[in-house]
């Protein structure tokens, strides 16, 4: 009875750039070159360029990329790391993953992403028990967390940052993009991401060159020279498939950022119900909208009812970290509370957005979203 419409859809991508993606994989399974090849240098080159850093090294996933980054900071067993809550398990997992404990804060009410205050409390609470090394911000959704400040923080408290860009390639800050405020900052490739490959990949990026070649040496068993291992290190090697992927995919980036800003601002101008929140953009931040996240206390009946007519949303993310089984009971959070995560996950919905969702299917989405506010009443 009703179009479906699918929170996401990946193979539209695709076939938006099909002619040139299937000419680039059929060069590539000509060349022979397989792995860490010209088109991964090639594609570095660019992804640093888009970013106005010095450096941007690929690897296999963004969480191998925030593993890596920890590593390049030195940071291991006994060291304590610094981020939020509310996330993708991922930030959490690649700190413990080097061995180091995740202290997990809250994040502002209205951005979604760290908290500056929450950041400064947890420093006090933890410092003469826990060796802080460093703090990963989130930009999440693709909405900047706030930098300015939590880069204060962190430099008078000698902390490295590192950025978690996953969900935010393309967000800025005035004319600065996120993944060019921090020490380090990672990305992920992942197929649902802005910028998408077909399988997994991922990225480190950093303006300090002493950084970069840890990073750079670490991806390959901490080879300087092959076969020889200076580092500890493992394998995280980007395919040559997926660079040229990517390639291609970053030229359209700016474009297909803009379409997802468009989307958001007919979204903005459509969903003026009472008891609905829409995203909240800091003056000055450019947002680019990995996700399109609305707030209802009704949520779960406005997800059922939305789903009862074929349009589909998902929630990023239903539990947050420290309430999860794997973390639960163990963990260590601020003193403060995560009251701020606690509420928002019972509250958020992402609603479609790619940049091959029709104006028409989006006044469908609201025209419905509309319809069960005027039921509910
Ligand atoms: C996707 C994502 C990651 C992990 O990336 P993978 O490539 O899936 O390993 C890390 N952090 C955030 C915020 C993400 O959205």
């Amino acid at each position: 009875m009703f179009p479906s419409i699918p929170q996401r859809d990946l193979k539209a991508s695709y076939l938006a750039h099909k002619k040139e993606i299937d000419d680039a994989m059929k060069a590539v399974l000509s060349s022979g070159r397989y792995i860490l090849g010209e088109r991964v240098r090639n594609f570095e080159r660019r992804l640093a360029s888009f970013l106005g850093v010095e450096f941007a090294i690929g690897v296999a996933s963004g969480t191998d990329a925030l593993e890596i980054a920890l590593r390049a900071c030195g940071i291991g067993p006994g060291d304590a790391v610094i981020t939020v809550s509310h996330t993708a398990v991922a930030t959490v997992a690649a700190i413990e993953l080097v061995g180091a404990k995740p202290i997990l804060i809250d994040v502002d009410p209205l951005t979604y992403t760290m908290d500056p205050d929450s950041l400064e409390l947890a420093i006090k609470q933890f410092k003469m028990t826990q060796r802080i090394k460093a703090v990963i911000p989130v930009h999440l959704y693709g909405n900047p967390a706030d930098m300015p400040k939590i880069i204060q923080i962190a430099e008078k408290n000698k902390l490295f940052v590192i950025e978690d860009c996953a969900q935010s390639l393309g967000a800025r800050i005035s004319n600065k993009k996120t993944g060019a405020w921090g020490h380090l900052s990672t990305f992920s490739f992942y197929p649902t991401k802005n910028l998408g490959a077909a399988g997994d990949g991922g990225a480190v990026a950093t303006s300090n060159i002493k950084l970069a070649q840890k990073v750079r040496m670490l991806r390959e068993y901490g080879w300087k020279t092959r076969y020889i291992s200076d580092l500890p290190g493992k394998n995280s090697r980007l395919d040559e498939l997926q660079a040229a992927i990517l390639s291609i995919k970053i030229g359209y980036l700016e474009k297909e950022n803009n379409l997802r800003r468009k989307i958001a601002d007919l979204y903005n101008s459509l969903l003026l119900h009472k008891g609905l929140l829409t995203p909240e953009v800091k003056i000055g931040s450019r947002h680019v909208y990995h996700q399109y996240v609305i707030r209802s206390q009704k949520r779960n009946r406005l997800q059922r009812y939305l789903d009862s007519r074929g349009i589909r949303t998902l929630i990023h993310y239903p539990v947050p970290i420290h309430l999860q089984p794997a973390y639960k009971n163990r963990i260590l959070v601020s003193a403060g509370g995560l009251s701020n995560t606690e509420k928002i996950c019972k509250e958020i919905l992402s609603l479609p957005v790619y940049p091959e969702l029709t104006i028409g299917q989006i006044k469908l989405i609201c025209h419905s979203i509309a319809q069960f506010y005027k039921e509910m009443l």
